[in-house]
């Protein structure tokens, strides 16, 4: 049987002690940290994603402030607006809810965000300090994945990982990420061929596909550590579930993620971390 890392709970421990660091700020700085969400359209995922993001930054303390647009905002409209955020010293982090409709381009909005506010840490500037082992701010979703398994007390110098996925958001840089921690990694994709025997090897299995259950018990070999990332609708139930057969897999496994509430907490906790990371460095003139 499998130790269960909750990030709901790892999450809540990282949220209450931010909650006790943000308390001091007032006295320390004149004020706490200012996160700014912009959500354009009506997505009901992304609605819920924004939601989430107030209310943790609630609870820790931090400013947030979400400014939704309707889905006729024009793509150069979503760029007067970020390069007045930009400019606005009261605005430590901005993010912009991904997906955007399909009459903007995301790449141009990422590159628009001040590297220094970029809470996501997607900018292409943080990307490629993160390739280059400098200073940078690291994506929430990896950055929790790791801190998942230093909670759990995997060791993962040395280990064999098996990253399955290759998007800029999760794939590429958990993979780095880990490569940073001394794994050897592999990087699995829809083009790699008997992907069983890839995942077969793995002594830390990441999972990014976006497919309900697509990694089946045979796929995984006894005492592996598997992480779980996918978020997706199970289509038989209609419930939350990940791209791993959490049911069979979990008595193999050394130790599992569970959807919900494993690395998605997870990463909103990263996130308030991230926008306390961003104002420090203003406030301590100690910029990325
Ligand atoms: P994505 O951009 O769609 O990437 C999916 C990756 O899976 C691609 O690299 C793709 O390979 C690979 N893939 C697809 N079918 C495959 C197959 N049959 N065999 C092997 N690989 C296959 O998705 P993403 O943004 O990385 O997200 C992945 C999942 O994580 C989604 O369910 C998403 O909702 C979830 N997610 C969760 C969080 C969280 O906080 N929990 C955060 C972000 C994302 P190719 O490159 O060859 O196309």
């Amino acid at each position: 049987m499998a130790r269960v890392i909750s990030g709901k709970e790892l999450s809540a421990r990282l949220k209450d002690e931010m909650k006790m660091q943000v308390a001091s700020f007032p006295e320390k700085y004149g004020r706490v940290p200012h996160l700014v969400v912009i959500l354009v359209g009506e997505d009901p995922g992304s609605v819920s994603y924004v939601t989430g993001k107030a209310k943790a930054s609630e609870y820790v303390g931090i400013r947030n402030t979400t400014i939704r647009k309707p889905d006729t905002f024009t793509e150069a409209e979503l760029l007067e607006l970020i390069g007045e955020l930009n400019a606005d010293e009261s605005v430590d982090g901005i993010l912009v809810q991904l997906p955007l409709p399909k009459h903007i381009d995301e790449d141009k909005v990422i590159a628009a965000i001040s590297k220094e506010k970029d809470v996501d840490g997607f900018h292409p500037l943080n990307v490629a300090a993160l390739w280059q082992k400098q200073d940078c701010i690291l994506p929430c979703t990896p950055k929790g994945i790791i801190k998942m398994l230093d909670s759990a007390g995997v060791d993962i110098k040395g280990k064999r990982a098996v990253v399955i996925g290759r998007s800029n958001i999760v794939g590429l840089p958990v993979a780095k990420m880990l490569l940073d921690r001394n794994a050897t990694v592999t990087i699995a994709h829809s083009r790699t061929a008997d992907l069983p025997s890839v995942t077969r090897n793995a002594e830390i299995l990441v999972v990014a596909i976006g497919r309900p259950k697509f990694v089946t018990a045979d796929m995984v070999s006894d005492g592996t550590v598997v992480i779980d990332v996918g978020v997706n609708r199970n289509p038989e139930t209609g419930k939350l579930c990940g791209d791993v057969d959490y049911e069979a897999i979990e008595p193999k496994a050394s130790v599992i993620t569970p959807v919900p509430g494993g690395v998605g907490p997870m990463t909103i906790c990263c996130l308030m971390e991230n926008t306390i990371e961003c104002f420090l460095r203003k406030m301590e003139k100690n910029p990325f």
